[in-house]
Order: C-alpha cells, then sequence, then structure tokens
C-alpha cells in the first residue's frame, strides 16, 4: 500500500467543500490514514514548496497558500500517488479532464483547490513534513 500527501488548499477550504473533496478520495479506494485543518505560515508555506524557489510565481503561491486554513490528509491505497495526480486533473484548472477535482472545484492555475505529492519519494517528506508517525492510523 503506497501513501501521499494531500493538501485542500485555502480557495477550497474558504468554498466549504472539504467533504465534496474528500468524498474523491474515499469514494475511489484511498483511505484517509491521517487528517488535519490548519493554517501555513510564510516559513512553513516557502518550506513545503521549495523546489520552487527560484519560479517567478514562488511569491504569490506562498501568499495564496497563507491566505487561509488548508486541510492536510495522508491518503493510502494502491498507487496512491498517481491515483490521487489523476483524481486532481491538470495543475491549470482550465486544461484539467471534466470530472476531476480542479475541473469541478478550482478557478485558476494560482487557486487550483488541491495538492497532491508528485512521487512517492516526495510523497514520504511531505508526509514527514506535516505528521509524526504516531498520528498515521
Ligand atoms: P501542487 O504541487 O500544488 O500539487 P502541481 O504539482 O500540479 O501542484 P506544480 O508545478 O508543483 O504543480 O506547482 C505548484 C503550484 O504552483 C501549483 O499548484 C500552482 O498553484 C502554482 N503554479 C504552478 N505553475 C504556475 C504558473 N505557471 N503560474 C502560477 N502558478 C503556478
Ligand atoms: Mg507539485
Amino acid at each position: 500500500m503506497e501513501q501521499t500527501l494531500s493538501i485542500i488548499k485555502p480557495d477550497a477550504v474558504a468554498k466549504n467543500v472539504v467533504g465534496k473533496i474528500v468524498d474523491r478520495f474515499e469514494s475511489n479506494n484511498l483511505r484517509i490514514a491521517a487528517i488535519k485543518k490548519l493554517w501555513l505560515t510564510s516559513e512553513d508555506a516557502s518550506r513545503f514548496y521549495a523546489v520552487h524557489e527560484k519560479r517567478p510565481f514562488f511569491k504569490d503561491l506562498v501568499k495564496f497558500m497563507t491566505s487561509g486554513p488548508v486541510v492536510v490528509l495522508v491518503l493510502e491505497g494502491e498507487n496512491a500517488v498517481a491515483k490521487n495526480r489523476e483524481l486532481m486533473g491538470a495543475t491549470n484548472p482550465k486544461e484539467a479532464e471534466k470530472g476531476t477535482i480542479r475541473a469541478d472545484f478550482a478557478e485558476s492555475i494560482d487557486a487550483n483547490a488541491v495538492h497532491g505529492s508528485d512521487s512517492s519519494e516526495n510523497a514520504l517528506t511531505e508526509i514527514a513534513f506535516f505528521f509524526a508517525k504516531k498520528e498515521l492510523a
């Protein structure tokens, strides 16, 4: 069984669609191994998205990710990383396939509703960023 990290971003939390998004995961055989709501600081968001530090959109990304609370989850299931990415849809909601989370709940490439780990290796790092071992059950 593989695990992956998901973040329901501030736009989706503000829209009150946390339950609808969580249902997408559970209805597609991804189990919730951990879940919590928190408000990221700029330092948290900068560290989490450090790979994008040099990108022109980095400042806006950090600003957006700290604009309101987020819900962070560890999803578990067969091919959880790839399955979650499939359920999320393309980074730009305008390019996301019909029926994906981003197509249905996101407005723009900045406010794109969810984050998902992009490899099993990054998933391990990202899970450890948010959760202690005893919080995974
Ligand atoms: P995430 O990492 O949030 O799951 P992703 O893996 O689909 O999204 P990345 O390339 O890792 O996309 O980019 C991280 C985030 O940075 C995106 O979710 C998006 O909000 C923002 N972003 C990416 N590319 C752009 C861009 N060209 N313009 C503005 N924002 C962008
Ligand atoms: Mg990414």
